[in-house]
């Protein structure tokens, strides 16, 4: 099969096409025939090469996709072939403590598809039939794709882990990724007020367009002071920070007294300055948060695909582009998901 693959880690000249094996499936697992492939910054940092990470070689990344069914293990009963279907790229064992209580994420043995095993950017992918959720046949494949890694993330962060609730106000810094797209959107379905930053005006009316109610470009304004003038001294109920050190301290600053930070990622770097007067004085709570269990998934996915959340799709570009979408992922200067299509 025809698949995105690199043999070892650095810049975007190391990915190129190639003919690769197709996967042999288990009992409990399907073959899927992947019609889209969506990027994250996952993939990047994959690429790129993740302290501890050891993959074995040629590695297919991706971690989003959706397709068709194009096989079913021995054991698999409630799907068939033919389906269409996305994928959720949470992996765990299925056996433990975290995994028994329906906390997938929390599983010691937790990976993610196209980070720690073959990923989606290829003709043909295999997943355990438990991470595979059907999708209506007038669903796009570019949609299907795009939406899950981001949705889920910003679900479990926003709504099971800083339980956003209506009337309250959440920060959401930088516009443009794909978490941020989806995080807007849960927020404002929630009921917060939603504020973004971004130093990006552009960015910030395409954020507006989503249901962001106030716009800070931090390219101009000191965002923190801004949101403290705007909340009245007040200051945030949650911010939803996937940044890093670059905004760590200011984050934390940018909360009212007992408010919550959720960090997803941190894409700056891991180490930011830290204040620990600012933790204990304030009462704030620091809140981790990584991808979703099996319950969120499909929460959030029903609303994605009834409609009311919406994925937002930067590029479409073919397989064989895949460096110019890694580029474009990385410039920054992409609005929403980057798509592979097949
Ligand atoms: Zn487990």
């Amino acid at each position: 099969m025809k698949a995105l693959t690199f043999n070892e880690h650095g810049g975007i000249e190391k990915l190129h096409i190639a003919e690769m094996p197709k996967p042999t499936i288990g009992a409990d697992d399907v073959l899927i025939n992947v019609k889209a492939s969506a990027l994250n910054r996952l993939d990047l940092f994959v690429r790129e090469g993740l302290p501890g990470l050891k993959l074995p070689m040629p590695h297919i990344p991706g971690s989003d996709g959706a397709g068709v069914i194009a096989q079913v293990g021995a054991n698999v009963r409630a799907l068939r072939v033919g389906q269409r279907v996305t994928i959720n790229p949470g992996l765990s064992c299925g056996a433990c403590e975290f995994c028994l209580a329906g906390e997938q994420s929390l599983c010691g043995d937790f990976k993610i598809l196209g980070e720690h095993c073959a990923g989606t950017a290829a003709e043909f992918v295999r997943v355990p039939a438990t991470n595979v959720l059907p999708i209506p046949d007038d669903f796009p494949f570019e949609q299907a794709a795009a939406a899950p890694l981001v949705f889920l993330t910003a679900w479990r962060a926003l709504v099971s882990r800083a339980k956003v609730r209506a009337g309250e106000d959440v920060l959401i810094l930088g516009a443009g990724g794909g978490a941020s797209t989806a995080a807007i959107q849960i927020a404002k379905k929630a009921g917060a007020r939603v504020f973004v930053t971004s130093s990006s005006d552009a960015k910030l009316q395409k954020a507006k367009e989503l249901g962001a109610d106030v716009l800070i470009n931090y390219a101009t304004q000191e965002w923190d002071k801004q949101v403290y003038k705007l909340t009245n001294k007040r200051g945030v109920d949650v911010v939803f920070e996937s940044v890093g050190a670059a905004v760590w301290l200011k984050a934390i600053r940018a909360l009212r007294r007992g408010g919550r930070l959720v960090t997803i990622g941190a894409t700056t770097g891991p180490n930011p300055q830290e204040e620990i007067r600012q933790i204990f004085w304030k009462q704030v709570d620091i809140l981790g948060s990584t991808m979703s269990n099996q319950r969120e998934f499909a929460e959030v996915m029903n609303l994605v695909l009834r409609g009311e959340l919406k994925p937002v799709i930067d590029t479409v570009l073919p397989l064989e582009r895949a460096q110019d979408a890694h580029a474009r992922l990385a410039s920054g200067e992409q609005f929403g998901k980057i798509v592979l299509a097949m």
